[in-house]
């Protein structure tokens, strides 16, 4: 456990979410690695129902809609708990859309957010498009109404568990109209004529839930399926982003800690010229700098965390999530490349921790905004508000 100040009330949120990886969820990973991500059907399904009965699903979501509202605080020492699990194993801890409460109608909560919050409906999302990745505002799919519908049409890619998802957030312009050009987010059920699964690739990780490319094609969904208003989309998608790299933040500290206990723990045992390896100050001090960048990114999230609750100004919490997912991923790349090194050939092998974390903390780097563009928001807001503001 850390030592970091907390009350009583979220060190015990932390220890059951650590008690759960560690008893139930870490046992499964070779397993998964060497099933391509599957395992018995029966114990994702206990994965799902502890979840919920540990009270850790849904945690972002209000009491009233009966999820658990946990400060984002609490919400990030789960997350790092979760992170300590490899092969998504730990996606059974899901957190449904936060934004979207404050923004849907009555009926749109009670068709997709409530039953999402309960863990009976899952979603998935559908932004990044061929020509559109980081610049989110070159999407060209669109939505022209027509009487009391949208019609959507568009190719998405990298649609993270359309496999396991039943409905999906799609992002597309207004096509004519007033709002012309304007991006809007709809609802949509995944079994709507003309959604289409083009293909499911195969990715670095291993993974059960796939990263789908999706075809849209004239999709007609009811207009009462939009979310918001028409020229709302990007803010939403904006909420969703500050959230996740938050998340990904504390994931990312996580999996550092557990590749540094596990990689200490073997540069201990193991011994070569008659020593443990630990000895080697080549050995020795990969472990240090590990150890010591951890802290500094455990600190880092943590202390957003606190300023999300504490309601800072959300410019200054935007350049704060950029700046807490970039070191926090960087950080938890260069561990996990050490961590191989320290394993030697053992950390090259699938059933090595280190091995799957290694490939798994990659995409930490690249979605939800890449550590390219993670730079350029905080020069951004550097540029418009100071060192004081951003880092005081
Ligand atoms: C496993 C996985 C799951 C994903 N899940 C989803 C999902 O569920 N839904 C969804 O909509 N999307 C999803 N994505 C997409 C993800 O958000 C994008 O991959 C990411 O935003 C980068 O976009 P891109 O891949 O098109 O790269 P590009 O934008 O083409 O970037 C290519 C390279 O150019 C760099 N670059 C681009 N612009 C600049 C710039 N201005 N300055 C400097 N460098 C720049 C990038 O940093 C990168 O190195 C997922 C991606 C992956 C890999």
């Amino acid at each position: 456990m850390t030592t970091y100040p907390m009350l009583d009330e979220d060190r015990q949120i932390q220890e059951r979410a650590r008690r759960f990886v560690d008893e139930e969820l870490i046992p499964h990973e070779v397993e998964a690695e060497m099933s391509g991500g599957r395992i018995a059907e029966g114990l994702r399904e206990r994965h799902h129902r502890l979840a919920i009965e540990l009270g850790l699903y849904a945690m972002n979501m209000p009491k009233e809609l009966g999820g658990r509202g946990m400060t984002t605080f609490q919400q990030a020492l789960v997350s790092e708990q979760i992170g300590r699990v490899t092969n998504a194993l730990g996606w059974c801890v899901h957190t449904p859309p936060a934004w979207a409460p404050k923004v849907v109608t009555p009926e749109q909560m009670e068709r997709w957010i409530e039953p999402t919050v309960r863990g009976q409906r899952h979603e998935c999302y559908a932004i990044t498009e061929p020509e559109a990745g980081s610049d989110v505002d070159a999407i060209v799919s669109t939505a022209r109404r027509e009487g009391d519908d949208y019609v959507l049409n568009g190719l998405k890619w990298h649609v993270t568990s359309f496999n396991t998802a039943d409905y999906v957030f799609f992002q597309a312009k207004i096509d004519g109209g007033p709002n012309a050009g304007a991006h809007a987010m709809f609802f949509v059920d995944k079994d709507t004529p003309g959604v289409r699964l083009v293909r499911e690739p195969a990715y670095t990780h291993t993974y059960p839930d796939s990263h789908a490319i999706v075809s849209f094609e004239d999709v007609r969904v009811p207009a009462a399926n939009l979310v918001g208003r028409e020229g709302d989309g990007m803010d939403f998608t904006y909420a969703w982003f500050r959230y996740e790299r938050l998340m990904i933040a504390a994931r990312c500290c996580g999996a550092a800690e557990r590749l540094i206990e596990e990689a200490t723990a073997f540069a201990k045992e193991r011994v070569q010229f008659g020593a443990p390896i630990i000895a080697f100050q080549a050995i020795a001090h990969m472990l240090a700098d590990s150890v010591t960048e951890l802290w500094a990114a455990r600190l880092m999230t943590y202390e957003l965390a606190k300023n999300v609750d504490r309601g800072i100004d959300v410019k200054i919490q935007h350049a704060q999530c950029s700046m807490a997912k970039l070191y926090a991923s960087e950080m938890a790349n260069r561990v996990a490349d050490r961590a191989v090194q320290i394993f030697g050939g053992r950390g090259y092998m699938r059933e090595n921790v280190a091995e799957r974390f290694w490939r798994e903390v990659r995409v930490d780097r690249i979605w939800e905004g890449t550590s390219e563009i993670q730079r350029t928001i905080v020069a951004d807001q550097l540029a418009k508000r100071g060192a004081r503001a951003l880092a005081g």
